[in-house]
């Protein structure tokens, strides 16, 4: 999960990295209380989770609580990149020296962390990386000896930060280090970090990426989560803790295990090339135990979705053998029927693998006049593919 830039900033509060004084408003109203707080000379900061903010003009500078008001105004309803501004964060101003960029982040390539640092921030580091690759230290962080001070000592001198502010960035990195362990995150990135005039090193910007996985160690973290940027319907397979990722397509898919499905999106994409163009609509993998109520959660998401004009579901008998697939979408499809969902798209299915022969003939007998059985995944993508094609 991204956080947005007054929530990574409190994390980084939390554990004493240097930020400025600030408070986050949803209206005007409460932006000027902030602002008259820090007695007017603030930064607004729009909060959206997106990049760019300064360039798109989602950062402003006011000098008075009167300019703080026009600027929260401005910003507060503005548009960036497609998300529209809810919140607004305001700070104390910092007089800037120089701004520097710092990162640690999962290396998933190397299999490994990652520290990224630069003195020069403030804009977008793939671009300083492009024109001045020499200017970026890209320096692998072992897991287990992490960031002490002298690693963050090295640091500093390798990425060439000016010896003056040697002393409040080791302890800035090891902080940021100690935030980026205790709090499972996946990015902890400071764009500027900056250095005032009067030698002070401060966190202006605060870009976080939890990882999701380690969840159940925060039970405070559902707090973050905002429904508002969610898709509903992956809200409610989450409720349903179901594997789900909306897509922009019309061939619901429903399938168990990552790999199948991941397989079976591109089959259907491919597939739909040759039925005007139509595309996954999902991903859920309904994992290893695909039982009548799982599958009759799945279907539930999938079929409530109003792009899916068809439902391919894709099996491959392992451990759960095809038969309880079987019964589990003849339950799945009584099941919706009964609590009166209105089950009214056409459902492909493909069963293969253990006891398929047996799975097949369970439901042939139940005969549903929504089910169309292809015994291959290519054929089975065509027909729900074809289907979908034809809907439009
Ligand atoms: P981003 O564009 O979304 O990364 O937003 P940032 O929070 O990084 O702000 C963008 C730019 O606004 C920074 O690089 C600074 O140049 C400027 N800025 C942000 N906060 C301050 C501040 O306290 N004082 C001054 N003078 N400039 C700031
Ligand atoms: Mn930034």
């Amino acid at each position: 999960m991204d956080l947005y830039e007054y929530q990574g900033r409190a994390l980084f509060a939390r554990h004493d990295v240097p930020v400025l004084d600030g408070g986050v408003a949803t209206t005007v109203d409460e932006a000027v209380g902030i602002a008259e707080r820090l007695n007017g000379r603030v930064v607004v900061k729009a909060q959206v989770k997106v990049g760019g903010r300064g360039k798109a003009g989602g950062v402003k500078l006011a000098d008075t609580v009167e300019e703080a008001r026009a600027r929260a105004t401005d910003i507060l309803g503005m548009d960036i990149k497609g998300h529209t501004v809810k919140k607004v964060m305001m700070t104390v101003t910092a007089d800037i020296d120089s701004e520097y960029y710092f990162s640690f982040l999962l290396d998933r390539a190397n299999r490994t962390f990652l520290c990224i640092a630069s003195t020069e921030g403030g804009v977008e580091i793939e671009q300083v990386a492009e024109t001045a690759p020499d200017k970026v230290l890209k320096l692998p962080i072992d897991a287990i000896a992490g960031v002490d001070e002298k690693v963050a000592g090295e640091i500093v001198d390798r990425a060439g930060f000016p010896a003056d502010l040697k002393d409040q960035l080791v302890s800035m990195f090891v902080k940021l280090w100690e935030t980026f362990v205790s709090e499972d995150a996946t990015l902890v990135e400071v764009n500027p970090l900056v250095r005032t005039p009067a030698g002070k090193a401060l966190a202006l910007d605060a870009k976080v990426t939890l990882d999701d996985n380690a969840d159940f160690r925060h039970p405070d973290r559902a707090e973050l989560a905002d429904a508002g940027t969610q898709d509903p319907l992956e809200l409610k397979a989450k409720e349903a803790d179901l594997n789900y990722v909306k897509l922009d397509g019309q061939v619901g898919i429903i399938g168990n295990g990552a790999g199948l499905v991941m397989s079976t999106l591109d089959v259907v994409a491919y597939a739909g090339e040759r039925h005007g163009n139509v595309k996954p609509a999902n991903f859920l993998d309904i994992g290893g135990g695909a039982s009548a109520a799982v599958m009759a959660a799945g279907l539930e998401v999938v079929l409530s979705d109003p792009d899916v004009r068809s439902v391919f579901v894709n099996v491959f008998g392992g451990i759960t053998a095809c038969d309880e697939v079987a019964n589990g979408i003849v339950g799945a499809l009584q099941m919706l029927a009964e609590r009166g969902e209105n089950v009214n798209k056409p459902l492909v299915v493909r069963l293969d693998g253990n006891n398929a022969e047996l799975g097949r003939s369970i439901l042939n007998e139940a005969d549903h006049p929504l089910v169309t059985q292809v015994d291959t995944m290519d054929g089975a993508a065509d027909k729900a593919a074809e289907l979908a094609g034809k809907g439009a």
